[in-house]
């Protein structure tokens, strides 16, 4: 029989609609009423938060993380359940933290509990077989919705509705949910992982377009963000008129660039005036694969693990 902790955060998962159609919160979390068919498994339920995901902050998240930490003995795996618009960020920050090598699935629902071809009881039902299953060990955080298993660093949601939302651009998922069986046919990356019990600083995000004007980052003052991540324009370049502003604050402050793309790598190849290859050389630092509301919390969590430096740049850019 296997031990499986199950933790609801909220979200649509445990939300209902009413009559004009609105999904709001639900005194009781339905998926607590949901009696479990799965006999090798045992749940036990803890309604941690129940809040929509909009309102999660780092804090909710860093509960999660000791939670896990002080029931790493006693149960074999975990299920997260959460609303899907920052799912994707608890995932990959529990997933950068130093969690136990037990399954630690999240899981969520695009409809909610009363909707018509609602998909909360089958996601948690899967997300539970999953963190039942001894080979999703030791993979990090996963995530589990529409029968498809994505790796916590790389997934991420990318339509409003569809039940299919959750995708993993570049790399594809991790592995299936069939009927009968939990299959892996990719592998996980190696993590660095960090054990943190707060998290201090500000990093924005900024997205660059074309004609950009230099306005949001001239009115950025370093004694006020720890850090910057600018999600640039294809493989990872700039429109020159922000050069200047960009850098006043690459002097003082890390600043971290990803892809607008949501597929593919951001890399400096361009030699041209705001292409990579330039922005390289002043200092950006290029985060390859992850998106960049990620890599705002690698960012943040290299910080406040004191990473700075040569040792800060390994890790943003590894
Ligand atoms: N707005 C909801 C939330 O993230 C969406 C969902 O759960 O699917 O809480």
């Amino acid at each position: 029989m296997k031990k499986i902790l199950v933790l609801h955060t909220g979200g649509t998962i445990s939300m209902q609609a009413d009559e004009q159609g609105q999904v709001t919160s639900s005194q009781k979390n339905p998926m607590t009423l949901v009696s479990n068919p799965l006999e090798s498994i045992q749940v036990t339920s803890l309604d941690i938060y129940n809040i929509p995901s909009p309102h999660v902050t780092f804090s909710h998240m860093l509960g999660l993380y000791q939670t896990i930490r002080e029931n790493a003995q006693s149960y074999d795996g975990f299920v997260i359940t959460h609303g899907t618009d920052t799912l994707e960020e608890t995932a990959y920050f529990l997933d950068t933290l130093d969690i136990p090598k037990k399954p630690i699935v999240l899981t969520g629902a695009m409809r909610s509990s009363n909707e018509l071809g609602s998909d909360g009881v089958y996601n948690y039902l899967s997300a539970l077989r999953v963190a039942a299953d001894e080979k999703a060990a030791d993979k990090g955080v996963l995530l589990v919705m529409n029968d498809e298993i994505h790796a916590a660093k790389f997934v991420t949601k990318t339509h409003t509705t569809n039940l299919s939302t959750f995708q993993t651009p570049t790399h594809g998922p991790l592995g299936l949910v069939t009927k009968r069986n939990i299959l892996f046919f990719n592998q996980t990356e190696k993590r660095t992982r960090f054990h943190l019990d707060r998290i201090e600083g500000t990093v924005p995000i900024i997205k660059a377009y074309a004609d950009m004007e230099s306005i949001l980052l001239d009115s950025l003052s370093t004694d006020q963000i720890s850090g910057l991540v600018i999600e640039a324009l294809g493989a990872g370049n700039l429109p020159p008129t922000i050069l200047p502003s960009l850098r006043r604050l690459t002097k003082e402050i890390p600043v971290v660039l990803v892809s607008r793309c949501f597929n593919g790598i951001a890399e400096p190849v361009y030699a041209y005036q705001g292409g990579g290859v330039q922005l390289e050389k002043e200092g950006v630092l290029f985060v390859k694969e992850l998106n960049s509301q990620k890599a705002r919390i690698k960012l943040l969590i290299a910080l406040n693990a004191s990473l700075s430096g040569q040792d800060l740049a390994d890790y943003i850019q590894g």
